[in-house]
């Protein structure tokens, strides 16, 4: 379905990002990987996304807490895989902390990670997906772009304006070939969600299969997470020609977290 796509995914090295870039490759998408990790580790990834797309895969170290690199991230896809059709922003941070003590240099950094960068990738990329009559920009929001938590200050306000930067967007293209949503999963099992795991399991001394399925009960109806995999499904569904006329729209995959 996407054969001769370029398709961008910022903090694809792990998690949902790296299911969501699999799931793009899967449909034939050139796949530009960006995030941080161990580069023989990430050079396996970008052999396996080739081998699954028969398309190019590349990689981009660009730290989305910076405009400049945020920029080169967006031109040197264009070099390297071709323009930007499909712009999935879903690099993010967490930090978790009562509001008057929360860090205010950690404050900066959740914005700028899992808001801002949104903003710079976009301005970015919509030119050109405009020029050529069709895109697809896909932010990945959260639950916590819905509702509220207590203690992830920053995170909740990214998020819920991430929902809002996808409902402007939305709403500015909407008269054109490019289509903007957010994604808004529920717990999905990745890193970002297992340190908070380990936390909770060292400060109530609980199992960690314990602390798993308190963090489930507390928030998720469906007692399971949401996978990677579902992620990337949800998002090459949007890059269908079914989702055309999905605009602006806040996809819920969060196991009846925001439907109590
Ligand atoms: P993860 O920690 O597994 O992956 C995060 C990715 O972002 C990694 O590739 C990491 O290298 C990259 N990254 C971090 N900082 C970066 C930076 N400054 N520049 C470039 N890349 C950077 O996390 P995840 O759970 O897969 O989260 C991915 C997205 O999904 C985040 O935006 C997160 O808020 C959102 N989300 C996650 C869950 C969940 O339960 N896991 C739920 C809702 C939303």
């Amino acid at each position: 379905m996407l054969k001769g796509k370029t398709a961008v995914v910022t903090g694809s090295t792990s998690g949902i990002g790296l299911g969501v870039a699999r799931a793009l490759a899967a449909q034939g998408a050139a796949v530009m990987l960006n995030g941080f990790g161990d580069a023989q580790e990430i050079s396996a990834l970008r052999e396996g996304l080739e081998r699954l797309s028969g398309a190019g895969a590349a990689y981009h170290p660009a730290d989305m807490s910076k405009p400049k690199e945020i920029g080169r991230l967006i031109e040197e896809t264009r070099e390297r895989l071709g323009p930007v059709d499909i712009l999935v922003n879903n690099a993010g941070i967490q930090h978790v902390s009562p509001v008057e003590d929360f860090p205010a240099e950690k404050w900066d950094l959740v914005l700028a990670i899992n808001l801002s960068s949104s903003f710079h990738t976009i301005r970015a990329a919509l030119p050109g997906m405009r020029k050529r009559g069709w895109g697809r920009i896909i932010n990945i929001s959260s639950a916590h772009g819905l509702v509220a938590s207590a203690g992830k200050a920053a995170y909740v306000a990214a998020k819920h304006g991430l929902v809002g930067l996808t409902k402007t967007v939305a709403l500015e293209t909407a008269a054109s070939g490019v289509t903007c949503n957010a994604i808004c999963p529920g717990w999905v099992l990745t890193p970002l969600v297992q340190k908070q795991i380990d936390a909770l399991a060292a400060r109530e001394r609980m199992t960690p299969e314990e602390a798993r399925t308190r963090l489930l009960a507390e928030k998720q109806p469906s007692l399971d997470f949401a996978t990677p995999e579902q992620i990337g499904g949800v998002a090459v569904f949007l890059c269908s020609e079914a989702a055309a006329q999905i605009r602006g729209a806040s996809l819920s995959v969060d196991g009846g977290w925001t439907a109590q």
